[in-house]
């Protein structure tokens, strides 16, 4: 069990954490920062595995994962 923080004022929307969940928990949603990019968010929360690969990916730091 995991679980993650998208700071979505440091996301840009590139889509790498959405392409490399393997339970498929994040896209890029309707939500927009103050930079002008639709961010990312998570849905079904609680199937988060904790396995960080989102934030490993991210070249933006923008994700916190918690196990
Ligand atoms: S920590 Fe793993 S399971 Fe959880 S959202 Fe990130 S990639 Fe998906
Ligand atoms: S990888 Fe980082 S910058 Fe790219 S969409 Fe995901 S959270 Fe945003």
């Amino acid at each position: 069990m995991g679980r993650i923080q998208i700071d979505i004022e440091r996301c840009k929307g590139c889509g790498l954490c959405v392409a490399t969940c393997q339970k498929e928990l994040i896209h890029i949603g309707e939500k927009i920062n103050s930079h002008g990019y639709h961010t990312a968010q998570i849905h079904n929360k609680g199937e988060c595995v904790g396995c960080a690969n989102c934030a490993e990916m991210c070249p933006d730091v923008a994700i916190e994962v918690w196990r």
